[in-house]
């Protein structure tokens, strides 16, 4: 028998755990004594107090103290063992059910008839529910009772409940849990000066008190330790990479302008107010001490891109490499075309590259990158690659999208010199959020959209409506997308799946697993109608992400030049594309998308001098989806959206911590903790400042807590 667990035991050593169940429980991520005892309670039950069988009501789930009076045992054809016993006190009698899977290998039912007699007492947890012979209780847990009322770990206290898997019960893992606390010798990973000023519970006592709580009270201190350490957890990683940041700089920028003007005025347009600023905020950067990291974001529309160019070649104007990275192929072929276009009147030689670039053209621009030729690189992560050599890369632009994260900016703070980092995102988030999640950059926001945009009018139309209004726009000469959740309809992949290959995971945003029932329309097939007959008369493309790499570039650029009128697409173009004289977006079953597909797709109209139309079409079955159609039928401001976004889902779905290279949060909550967090970011900077790679014996317990919980990949790679 061992008498002591450390941390990374398996949970075989426990009494009843044997392969099989050890098996079951790595199923939900338990594979050691600390997992498993952090393995927090989804909720819990106050089975404290015992009820009268006369107060329980239908619906009621509760604890009642009775008396056998009779009981039955039977076998039903469907291989059920069914326990029937009528249980009684003075304020009256109710039956009460057990269901059971009949086993071959042991006989269900007679544990059951071993005890189950009458006169015997017993305690009853469960529902109480309604049939033919009247009140009954359908059972969870009960506890027979011989003589004196025996402390139980189910019953008669507040019970912690489980999310449990297939063949692991809830009472198993509570009977484990309770049989690994006492002997668990756990390292407390917060110093122990963090815990004292902000008056945490040690680790040990907050494990015991989340997992066996006698008090409400004590939910609540244990559930704020276990948070606190979570969200410190996370901000020292980001005061890691903060600090790994603060070398010395290396490259030096001067304001030569001799490519800056010339873009500006190639633009056609005044800067608006917000963008002269952030620039100025970048050209502070690019003079400071040290390399810059630093947060651009914007509403969609808001011209984060020029800002980016203007960056770039500001490093290019001094004789650098730049080098715009986006999370997915299409993004990245999307961006290159604009800045081709951008760029068409000035000598900046910009170069391709993406997992899909191989053979001759992948080694020319290899050369070419590393000779300096090319002097802005565009692409995937694929430009990180270490057979990617730079001659001189001094400023870095990742057009994040919520989809790049820590891991990829820490991978930068290795390259000497280190380069000026510019992350761009479309999802405005609110400041404190931003701060947990970008903890480790500083943050510039455009917050005007450039002058003379007009509203969007957005709306719920019938097709054959949307269909009327695209037609009115096209006489006008104006342009229209129409967008539809599939590429073809034997596709049995929905647009989720497409964009989870894409490196973005939607199925919850989209609440999938209800809205089976309206048809869904793919862009291929509803493109050859469309073309066939309601928009015959019409020049019509379709750009799908399936399509060879240059015919969706040449797709994408006659379409700009208005050589089409009407491109039907999937969410290929949410992002990036800009052609300003499109004036119809239709989105075809609007209640599949998210909320910030919905406005980034919004997004594409509206950008030039004439009123655009947003046309949803479509009909959502399901609450939270009508929600997500009500908000983007009221408001037109991103920021906005966001918050609402963030009421229906929380953040922790928004911007899926783990997307950012972080693990999941398991019990903090983004949404009620913003307090929490801040303290826990000052804590963790304070340590961090003091203690940079964490070497201090005092800290040894958080470094080696990170080492464990954060990517090994990047963090053994920094923190030696
Ligand atoms: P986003 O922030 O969504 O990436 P873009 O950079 O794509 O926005 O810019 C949206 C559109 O607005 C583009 O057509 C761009 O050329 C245009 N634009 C950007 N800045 C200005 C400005 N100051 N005045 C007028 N139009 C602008
Ligand atoms: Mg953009």
């Amino acid at each position: 028998m061992i008498d002591k667990f450390n941390s990374e035991m398996s949970v075989r050593y426990l009494k009843g755990v044997g392969p099989s169940m050890a098996e079951k429980l790595s199923r939900l991520g338990v594979e050691t004594i600390e997992d498993l005892l952090r393995y927090y309670p989804r909720t819990w039950e106050d089975r404290r107090c015992l009820k009268r069988i006369g107060q329980a009501r239908i619906g009621d789930t509760l604890a009642l103290y009775g008396t056998i009076k009779d009981c039955t045992f039977s076998v039903t054809k469907r291989g059920f063992a069914i326990v029937k016993a009528e249980i009684f006190d003075e304020t009256g009698r109710i039956n009460c059910m057990w269901v059971r899977r009949m086993s071959y290998k042991y006989d269900v039912l007679q544990g059951f008839k071993n005890s189950f007699k009458p006169d015997q007492n017993i305690i009853v947890f469960g529902k109480v529910g309604l049939d033919q012979a009247g009140k009954y209780v359908s059972v969870e847990e009960h506890m027979i009772l011989d003589g004196a009322r025996k402390a139980s770990l189910n019953l008669d206290r507040i019970v912690p409940i489980h999310s449990t898997t297939e063949g692991l019960t809830s009472s198993f893992i509570r009977g484990i849990v309770h049989q690994a606390l006492p002997k668990a010798e756990l390292p407390d990973p917060l110093p122990a000066q963090v815990l004292s000023e902000q008056k945490l519970l040690p680790l040990k006592e907050a494990l015991s008190k989340i997992q066996f709580p006698t008090s409400e009270k004590d939910i609540v201190q244990s559930r704020t330790r276990l948070a606190f350490e979570e969200l410190f957890m996370i901000q020292s990683v980001l005061a890691i990479a903060r600090m790994r940041r603060k070398v010395q700089r290396e490259n030096v920028y001067a304001l030569k302008k001799n490519l800056l003007t010339p873009f500006r005025l190639a633009c056609g347009f005044e800067f608006t107010n917000a963008q002269k600023r952030v620039i100025r905020e970048i050209f502070a950067d690019l003079n400071a001490p040290h390399p810059m990291n630093r947060l651009l974001q914007g509403d969609v529309g808001s011209g984060k891109t020029v800002v980016a160019v203007s960056a770039m070649l500001l490093a290019v104007e001094n004789g650098y490499q730049a080098l715009l990275m986006a999370p997915t192929e299409i993004l990245a072929e999307q961006h290159f075309i604009t800045l081709k276009l951008l760029l068409k009147s000035l000598p900046v030689n910009v170069g391709f590259l993406t997992g899909s670039v191989q053979g001759k053209a992948r080694e020319q621009f290899k050369a070419d990158c590393a000779s300096g030729k090319i002097q802005i690189a565009v692409g995937t992560h694929s430009l990180l690659e270490d057979e990617i050599k730079f001659d001189k890369l001094a400023m870095v632009v990742i057009d994040e999208q919520h989809r790049f994260g820590v891991k990829h900016r820490m991978k930068l703070t290795q390259r000497r010199p280190m380069p000026d980092t510019l992350v761009m995102t479309a999802t405005p988030i609110p400041r404190t959020l931003a701060l947990g999640i970008y903890g480790d950059l500083d943050i510039s926001t455009l917050d005007e959209l450039p002058a003379g945009r007009q509203k969007i009018l957005t709306g719920l139309h019938k097709e054959a409506d949307a269909l009327k209004i695209v037609q009115t726009e096209i006489e006008k000469g104006h342009q229209a997308y129409i967008v539809y959740p599939l590429i073809d309809e034997t596709q049995s992949k929905t647009i989720a799946e497409e964009k989870e290959e894409d490196g973005e995971n939607l199925l919850p945003a989209l609440g999938l697993e209800s809205s089976g029932k309206n048809r869904l329309k793919a862009a291929v097939q509803e493109y050859d109608k469309l073309r066939t007959k309601s928009l015959k008369k019409f020049r019509i493309a379709l750009l799908h992400g399936r399509m060879a790499r240059q015919d969706k570039e040449k797709i994408m650029i006659d379409f700009k030049e208005g050589q089409y009128d009407v491109l039907v697409s999937t969410t290929v173009i949410e992002v990036g594309i800009d052609v300003p004289n499109a004036t119809v977006m239709v989105i075809q079953n609007a209640e599949r998308f998210g909320l910030s597909t919905l406005h980034q797709l919004r997004g594409r109209v509206g950008r030039g001098k004439d009123p655009s139309h947003c046309i949803l079409v479509g009909s959502a079955q399901k609450d939270t989806a009508q929600k997500r159609l009500d908000i983007i039928l009221n408001s037109q401001n991103g920021f906005e959206i966001a918050e609402e976004d963030l009421k229906i889902r929380g953040p922790g779905e928004i911007f899926g911590v783990s997307q950012h290279g972080l693990p999941p949060l398991k019990i903090a909550d983004f949404n009620t903790d913003l307090p929490l967090l801040k303290v826990a970011q000052k804590a963790a900077m304070a340590v961090i400042q003091e203690d940079p790679d964490l070497s201090k014996k005092e800290h040894a317990a958080t470094r080696d807590h990170l080492r464990k919980h954060f990517s090994k990949s990047w963090f053994l790679a920094t923190v030696a």
